[in-house]
């Protein structure tokens, strides 16, 4: 096991792998720009490294600054939390040729599944069902019409490099696929630099149910179940639940058997997530998150699984220890996502927080970096705290986290508590009626 871990992350995140390295009793560096000086998981490490300037470029996505904070303090393991540096290939390999560990998986399969084509392509070969769609990338104007003619329109042309929603253009008819071509392709250039695209079927009613797996060093893959993440505005999700309100035991068993073996035989370590779309009792593969998700704590609460813990112990060589049958449901996991944003315009509200009230009682947790007093920085994303709820049923899990939005206090920014509350009131939501569509639908009509 580890003696010593450098957190290349910030905010609510750092705290989270921080307060799992205290537990193991391991060492923890925190690195920081100077705009996170006060910031809270500096205060809580062991040692603190100021890392470069406000811009995340100079400061938690410099590679070198990083490098030498680690050297200097003696880790022997980096852990990326999520965004920043956590899905880059190059960096998990640098960190490795510097004799360190790199907590996720091998810069190999990184990069396999940053490329959505060969995500795909790497997928369905090992029998995953994918959205329908083209067979790789389209090579031309002509095949996107040739194929969007076989799957039927609406579709969608998406950039093998996209992420964060970005570099996706629906063509709703044969009238738009030139448009479509040409718009996907300009932003896959301008915006991630490769202007490879693919084209799938855009699906009229889906839900984004995503499954949660973990595999060690030795081929043994489990995974624990899924979470439903369709609440999104803007492709970004918002609230989450484990598990999802559409799915059986057993359709959660049937996709997870075919996910764990296409894993186990990929030979995938660590933590990683698959994204798919669900409609019509299919399942459909869109992509793969080779790292821990926002809204891990929602699998951790119905399956008692300390996920951060199990990475580091991966990571470390550790094996599973325990297969597919020890891993249980219990009960419902809701989180809502706060961020420090006009609940109505979604305009970004940093400044300093006020007063700072956190919400408690049974099967109620809050993930944030927050205090009284603390400067929200403009620099980084708006998140600032997960609240997440478990309880023996949905709803009550509902009702939980009314009373717990209704305990917390956030003054001096504004934040999209107010949204949380009107979504839980709202009584298709209660059903668990809503498509990856219903936010958008429902943030637009008067209250
Ligand atoms: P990103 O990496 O940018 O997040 P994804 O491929 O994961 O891109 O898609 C993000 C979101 O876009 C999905 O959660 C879903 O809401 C929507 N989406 C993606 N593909 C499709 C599709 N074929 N049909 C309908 N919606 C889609």
């Amino acid at each position: 096991m580890f003696s010593k871990i450098l957190i290349a992350n910030r905010g609510e995140i750092a705290l989270r792998v921080l307060r799992a390295c205290r537990e193991l009793g391991i060492k923890t560096v925190a690195v920081h720009s100077t705009a996170d000086e006060d910031a809270m998981h500096v205060r809580l490490a062991d040692e603190a490294v100021c890392i470069g300037p406000p811009a995340a470029r100079d400061s938690y996505l410099n590679v070198a600054a990083i490098l030498s904070a680690a050297t200097i303090t003696g880790a022997e393991a980096i852990h990326p939390g999520y965004g920043f540096l956590s899905e880059n290939a190059d960096f998990a390999e640098t960190v490795e040729a510097h004799g360190l560990t790199f907590i996720g998986p091998t810069a190999e399969h990184i990069r396999m599944m940053g490329d959505k084509i060969t995500a795909k392509t790497t997928m369905e070969a090992l029998g995953v069902p994918l959205v329908p769609g083209s067979d790789g990338e389209l090579k031309s104007l002509d095949e996107a019409r040739t194929v969007a003619e076989q799957v039927g329109y609406p579709v969608l042309i998406k950039a093998t490099a996209g992420g964060g929603g970005r570099g996706m253009k629906v063509a709703r008819d044969a009238s738009e696929i030139e448009e479509a071509w040409t718009v996907a392709r300009t932003e896959a250039r301008t915006v991630f630099g490769n202007d490879a695209v693919y084209l799938e079927k855009y699906l009229d009613k889906p839900r984004h149910i995503e499954l949660q797996i973990l595999g060690d060093n030795y081929g043994n893959v489990v995974h624990f179940g899924e979470r439903d993440c369709s609440l999104q505005r803007r492709h970004q999700k918002l609230l989450e639940e484990a598990g999802s309100p559409a799915i059986t035991p057993d359709q959660r068993n049937g996709i997870g058997k075919t996910v764990t073996e296409a894993l186990s035989k990929m030979g995938y370590r660590n933590a990683g997530t698959l994204e798919f779309l669900y409609q019509d009792g299919q399942f459909c593969f869109i992509e793969m998150n080779t790292r821990l998700q926002v809204e891990h704590p929602v699998t951790e609460m119905v399956c008692d699984v300390d996920l951060v813990r199990e990475q580091i112990r991966l990571a470390a060589g550790e094996k599973l220890g325990y297969t597919q049958s020890d891993v249980t449901f219990s009960g419902h996991a809701i989180e809502c996502r706060i961020n420090a944003e006009d609940p109505d315009t979604f305009a970004p509200c940093p400044g300093t927080v006020a007063v700072y009230h956190a919400p408690g009682g049974l099967g109620v947790r809050i993930d944030s970096a927050l205090y009284t007093g603390y400067k929200v920085p403009p620099y980084y994303d708006s998140m600032i705290a997960k609240v997440i709820v478990h309880a023996p049923t949905r709803d009550q899990a509902i009702a939980r986290m009314h009373r717990a939005l209704d305990e917390f206090v956030v003054e001096g920014i504004k934040t999209v508590i107010p949204l949380h509350r009107r979504i839980l009131a709202d009584p298709e939501f209660q059903k668990g009626d809503y498509t990856i569509h219903w936010l958008e639908q429902f943030t637009a009509r008067p209250h």
